[in-house]
């Protein structure tokens, strides 16, 4: 799908901005045909994509016609590298936009043969519902558990009750996703449970001098570390290290007064691997754990239970982003120390969608400051504001199948996922009239009563029809049409209201719109050149809101068939776009999916 640049539908030729972006359109049209023919673009495939999704060109086709030859050449003339360049600078989401096509497999996983059963995880802290970010994980750790009948396994990592505090609807939500999804997951595991298993391996690694409890200061030992030196702590016998740790454990240190540090080379050249931390104190009457509350003090850091948990729960590939390749280097020494090897990773690049916060912090500081009333407030791109929208979680998965697990970042925008979801919906999302701000027209010298039938979807007539009854009164009707519709009207110029009839103008005075009748042929309206617009006979219809995207509301009346809906059923509203039924008590709650 290609951008529908808003263009209103009038018959006037193309002022200059207009020509500017028409001219936009057209060149990235023809680039992306260049590039599927090796570099030559043809004219023909140009108008069908261009007309077929922006209709309102079919009337100026004698102005884009001579844009388009002339863009055609100007392409040809440059080489298939170049036209790629262009593209990929201007346009990178529509080099994914058109593959969709091609349904994507996923690369084979490495070292399968290795493993008896393939067992993956997605593990999040139940600290915030998850995003379209979080569903790469969730989606590629699945279908690879799925695709050599492993199993997959959710894992809620919540051990930093001060810093990423778990909440407790978190973890419901978390799990509501994962369904919505359609990731059944094979295990559950809460690492608040595990402590006792943590403390074990804790203890074990002190034992065989391969961690030591630190109880210098942070910058202390951070300028040792720097140096390349080992601080007094690391130097005590096993024997003082084991006392120290039971010290710990029994609360005779406060919260920053010692960490467990799991020994790493001291000249590893990144220093950040060097001696890492692997488990705390907090304080716990300060900041009791959701679940548990203040029963525990000592809580293990990310990589010391991460690492732990995929050896015991015998996860043989882990799928996450490439900022945890440093994460692998530190585990790999506490792997060694046990013995254990350590799983397949596959680390893939950052995936950015543009105009869209995928970032945890900034969604969160945006709904402390009451910005957002609800993380499924639809300018989020949680799941839970996906899922609200109408973005079906299909849409999700073949978005996410076609990037893959590709090491190289992805950019990718809201229209490939649109794009996706289109895909998903469009054949089978019942179709109905929707008007916006509705203005009553009074049609004159009507002829009789109209009794019109529209097909609820135009590939589907096994779906049925919608009636609508237009009775005019002593030769007038009245309709309502859109207040945006109306402004569009020029002059006497016809309009046609779909599957109805063809009016034309009289006069618009404070407005009161005056009109008359015209004829009913649709090939009459073809030939005077009239729009086509949506109406709703007066006195029919049921109020109606939707939410839009920026979290605005569009106020309307839909067709009286709107009744019949369910709350999550997504429609298209004629002319406007795909919404999901919210809620219907006195008025009609959708929600504005996409065009
Ligand atoms: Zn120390």
């Amino acid at each position: 799908m290609l951008g529908n640049i808003k263009l209103k539908t009038k018959w006037h030729t193309l002022n200059q901005t207009e020509k500017k972006e028409t001219k936009e359109l057209i060149k990235k049209i023809v680039l992306l045909n260049a590039l599927k023919y090796d570099g030559r673009a043809t004219p023909k495939p140009i108008f069908s994509k261009l007309l077929g999704e922006n209709p309102q060109f079919r009337k100026q086709i004698n102005e884009i016609s001579p844009m388009i030859n002339s863009i055609v050449h100007e392409v040809n003339t440059l080489s298939l590298k170049e036209q790629q360049k262009i593209v990929a600078e201007k346009w990178p989401e529509a080099l994914v936009e058109e593959t969709i096509e091609e349904k994507k497999q996923l690369p084979p996983l490495l070292n399968v043969d290795k493993y008896k059963k393939i067992v993956t995880r997605f593990s999040p802290n139940p600290d915030f519902v998850l995003h379209l970010g979080s569903a790469r994980a969730i989606l590629l750790s699945y279908d690879y558990a799925k695709m050599y009948n492993g199993s997959f396994l959710l894992r809620f990592e919540d051990t930093d009750s001060k810093t990423k505090k778990p909440k407790m609807e978190f973890y419901d939500a978390v799990r509501e996703d994962l369904e919505w999804l359609g990731c059944k997951w094979d295990g559950e595991f809460i690492q608040s449970d595990r402590l006792e298993i943590y403390y074990d391996h804790a203890e074990k690694l002190i034992r065989t001098g391969n961690a030591y409890v630190c109880t210098c200061e942070r910058e202390v030992f951070q300028e040792k570390s720097r140096a390349g030196k080992s601080c007094p702590c690391r130097m005590l016998v096993t024997q003082d290290n084991v006392v120290l740790w039971k010290q710990m454990l029994d609360g005779k240190y406060c919260e920053g007064d010692a960490v467990v540090r799991v020994k790493t080379d001291l000249d590893h050249p990144n220093p950040a691997v060097r001696d890492w931390p692997a488990l705390r104190i907090i304080d716990a009457a300060k900041y009791p754990h959701p679940r548990i509350g203040s029963k525990y003090h000592v809580w293990p850091l990310y990589n010391f239970s991460t690492g732990i948990d995929d050896h015991l729960m015998g996860v043989t590939h882990i799928i996450r982003g490439k900022e945890h390749l440093t994460n692998q280097t530190r585990q790999e020494y506490m792997y060694r120390y046990f013995g254990w090897e350590y799983p397949e990773t596959i680390h893939y690049g950052r995936l950015k969608i543009t105009g869209a916060s995928l970032s945890k912090s900034e969604i969160v500081k945006g709904m402390n400051s009451g910005l957002y009333k609800h993380w499924d407030d639809p300018r989020l791109a949680t799941l839970a504001a996906l899922r609200k929208r109408g973005i079906t979680s299909e849409a999700i998965h073949s978005m996410i199948i076609d990037v893959g697990p590709k090491p190289q970042d992805v950019v990718l925008s809201w229209k490939n996922l649109y794009a996706h979801n289109r895909k998903q919906i469009d054949p089978t999302a019942k179709r109905y009239f929707f008007v916006k701000d509705p203005m009553k027209i009074v049609v004159e010298n009507v002829p009789h009563a109209f009794t019109i039938k529209i097909p609820i979807h135009p590939d589907h007539p096994e779906m049925g029809v919608r009636n609508f009854q237009v009775n005019p009164e002593m030769g007038k009707a009245i309709i309502l049409i859109s207040k945006e519709d109306i402004e569009g009207i020029t002059g006497k110029s016809a309009v046609r209201l779909m599957d109805l009839f063809n009016f034309r103008m009289k006069k618009k005075e404070n407005g009161a719109i005056q009109t008359t009748f015209l004829s009913e042929s649709y090939e009459d309206a073809k030939k005077l050149g009239a729009p086509l617009i949506h109406w709703i006979p007066v006195g029919n219809g049921v109020p109606c809101q939707v939410v839009m995207p920026d979290a605005s509301v569009v106020k309307g009346v839909a067709e009286d068939a709107c009744r019949a809906l369910k709350s999550n059923e997504i429609i298209q509203f004629q002319r406007v776009g795909f919404v999901r039924i919210d809620s219907f008590s006195e008025r009609l709650i959708a929600y504005f999916a996409h065009r």
